[in-house]
């Protein structure tokens, strides 16, 4: 069976470095490593208005921010079908498809729906496409019969959900979608990368984030203002590593070769963090520790950015190529899904010519 991934964004920010350590990085890496016979990656803008109905012009705007942050990460259109999920109509069929076999009640159990409900304040007022997102997201997954989706840990449930869809689909239609695995990330500090705040995930929702494309001066700022331990407040005072989000940033980032670039009078992340709970360690030293590790890690992101950034009208055609390209396999999805469904009535030869006997024969 070919391996094929199928992960993305939604175009409601610049993506920041919570995608970048669940998912993007990983992405360029399994681009890059020839394991997998096709790469899609979706610019999830249908999903993004399910929420943003009523500011498409965020989305709209979005489209070229994440194209651009997907190019400096080093995603590559001769190896990734990079494309703009809305263009692909095909995928609304299959949502509407799949809707049939996933009950109302399967969807408010969804952890993930369940925790962005609240953080959105919907309560009463959920929009249903909103509601059905898990549904219209197998949809992309089985459309490209992906078999892999990087994804950080707020997608388990989603990928579950359309496991499920998956498997219902084949035991009611035959054989005819593939069911795809999460790949989440080996390091546990990337499973959910906690916001600048201390809050439980970065996210453009929040407004917790350090974005691939800040400059060196808002890194920097970003950095200095971090959550830490509220309780360490002198330096000789012990501290706490758990919740320190510097820390995390350190477990999600740090390599033992910085420490003989930036900090050699400590061997290990290990030696620090026994340092810092003893006391004597002051959270600026650590916090320009991460701050020399973040520059090194983005530099080069900024660099790529800019000069991708001179020439908008080719990553657009990009965009409109791998639209196109993806398109086609969606189409070729969608016909095996309508021959399973026995709703290919106009490619049944044999439905019409076996009907019409009967129907002679009756006479
Ligand atoms: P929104 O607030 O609009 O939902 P988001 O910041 O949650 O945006 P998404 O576009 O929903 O970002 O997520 C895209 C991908 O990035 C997903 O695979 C998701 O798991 C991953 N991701 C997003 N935020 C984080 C994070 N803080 N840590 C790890 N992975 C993350
Ligand atoms: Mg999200």
């Amino acid at each position: 069976m070919s391996k094929i991934i199928l992960t993305g964004d939604r175009p409601t920010g610049r993506l920041h470095l919570g995608h970048y350590v669940g998912s993007l990085k990983r992405r360029v890496e399994l681009q890059n490593s020839g394991d997998f016979d096709k790469v899609y990656i979706m610019i999830a803008d249908a999903q993004a208005l399910t929420d943003n109905a009523d500011n498409p012009e965020k989305v709209r705007q979005n489209i070229i921010e994440v194209a651009l942050d997907y190019l400096s990460c080093g995603l590559d259109p001769a190896k990734s079908t990079i494309f703009i999920q809305s263009q692909i109509p095909e995928l609304c069929e299959l949502s509407f498809y799949y809707m049939n076999l996933v009950t109302v009640s399967r969807l408010q159990r969804n952890p993930t729906v369940k925790t962005e409900i609240k953080m959105r304040n919907f309560e009463a007022n959920i929009p249903v496409g909103f509601f059905t997102y898990p549904i219209s997201q197998a949809a992309d997954i089985t459309a490209f019969n992906a078999t892999t989706v990087p994804a950080g840990e707020d997608q388990e449930p989603m990928i579950e959900q359309a496991r499920e869809i998956v498997r219902r689909f084949n035991n009611i239609y035959g054989d005819t979608l593939v069911e795809p695995e999460i790949l989440l990330p080996d390091n546990a500090a990337c499973l959910r990368l906690p916001g600048t705040d201390g809050k439980a995930k970065m996210s453009k929702s929040l407004g917790n984030c350090i974005y691939l494309s800040d400059s060196e001066e808002e890194v920097s700022k970003r950095v200095k203002t971090m959550f830490t331990d509220p309780d360490h407040l002198r330096v000789s005072d012990p501290g706490k590593i758990e919740g320190n989000t510097v820390f995390t940033y350190l477990d999600a980032f740090c390599h033992p070769e910085h420490f003989t670039k930036y900090l050699p009078e400590y061997s290990s992340l290990d030696e620090l963090k026994a340092h810092y709970r003893r006391g004597g360690l002051g959270d600026v030293k650590v916090k320009r520790f991460l701050d020399a590790i973040l520059q090194e890690e983005l530099a080069p992101i900024r660099a790529r950015r800019k000069e991708f950034e001179q020439d908008i009208p080719t990553v657009y055609e990009m965009l409109k190529h791998g639209s196109e390209a993806a398109r086609e396999v969606a189409a070729s999805t969608l016909d095996r899904v309508r021959h399973a469904m026995r709703i290919d009535y106009f490619a049944d030869g044999q439905l019409i010519a076996g009907q019409a006997r009967n129907y002679q024969s009756q006479q």
